[in-house]
């Protein structure tokens, strides 16, 4: 699943107009591209997008495990518990030990095939979306990745003269838009952060 870039809410990678808040994301995403025009990092990102492979429903490692462990557990119960002329007791307490384990390995397989059926469906939602909107795939995988780099690589700077952490940092492409919208200054030009607090660059 995708989520809506104005509300955060979860919603289909193919839908075009957002269902809680009537985001236009086809609006959304051509504003995105001409962002995407002038921010160096962004740019990067998104020509490093790799297009995504048609998703296989496939048995996962952990389900042929159980499966596994189950056929040794039916084997042991059938040889033990049939070759061993014990009392009934003996037959009955294999027959448990069998249950127990046989309710074990359908609840976890049950959790696996879930589990990976999910994925299986967000892998397909995507591909989809690629399949009929490759740009505005393209442009959400690098807003994505955008959005991580950023959160890993920014420390937290803090505005020299105000204390504010309500800082962003000024890109090399986005000075020259800069200079409109932050008052940037020829004599500014080596500045890095912009305050939006108290409106200071340093
Ligand atoms: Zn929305
Ligand atoms: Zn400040």
């Amino acid at each position: 699943m995708s989520k809506c870039p104005q509300c955060t809410k979860e919603i289909s990678p193919m839908t075009e107009v957002c269902p809680v808040c009537k985001c236009n994301l086809k609006e959304y995403y051509s504003k995105k591209l001409e962002e995407i025009e002038w921010n160096l990092d962004l740019k990067r990102l998104y020509e490093e997008v790799i297009p995504p492979t048609e998703p296989h429903k496939e048995i996962p490692d952990l389900t042929k495990a159980i499966l596994g462990v189950l056929v040794v557990f039916v084997l042991y119960i059938f040889i033990n518990g049939f070759v061993t002329y014990g009392s009934i007791n003996d037959t009955l307490l294999y027959a448990q030990k069998f249950i127990y384990a046989f309710g074990v390995g359908v609840l976890a397989l049950l959790f696996s095939l879930r589990s990976n059926s999910t994925k299986y469906d967000e892998e397909l939602l995507e591909y989809e979306m690629y399949q009929k909107r490759p740009e505005d795939y393209k442009i959400m995988k690098a807003l994505e990745a955008y959005k991580l780099e950023q959160k890993y690589t920014t420390p937290t700077v803090q505005c020299p003269y105000c204390k504010s952490t309500n800082v962003v940092k000024i890109t090399s492409a986005g000075r020259i838009v800069s200079v409109a919208t932050i008052g940037l200054a020829s004599g500014n030009m080596g500045k890095q952060w912009h305050c939006r607090d108290c409106k200071s660059n340093f």
